[in-house]
């Protein structure tokens, strides 16, 4: 029996870099009404609710600036951890 020991002269091969799917103009991923453009997310994923969905599926309906960090609706109380309301 031989154990495979890695070769340290064959550097390992680079992963080709994926393209980061971001917020854009583009319909939304299967995901929920809100992950998409003008809301965006940080490094951790949290979502930012500049614009509620759920109020207005067409344009948005522009959500009040302290609440859009805490990601929650301030007229119809979507959060992204429920869906809507909750
Ligand atoms: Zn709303």
């Amino acid at each position: 029996m031989q154990a495979l020991a890695p070769d340290p002269e064959q550097p390992e091969p680079h992963p080709q870099p994926q393209p980061r799917p971001g917020p854009g103009p583009n319909p939304p991923p299967p995901g929920h009404i809100n992950d998409r453009h003008p809301n965006f997310r940080d490094e951790d994923g949290r979502l930012y609710l500049v614009r509620c969905f759920a109020c207005a599926p067409d344009k948005g309906f522009e959500n009040y600036v302290l609440a859009v960090a805490r990601g929650v609706c301030a007229w119809c109380g979507w959060r992204e951890a429920t869906g809507y309301g909750g």
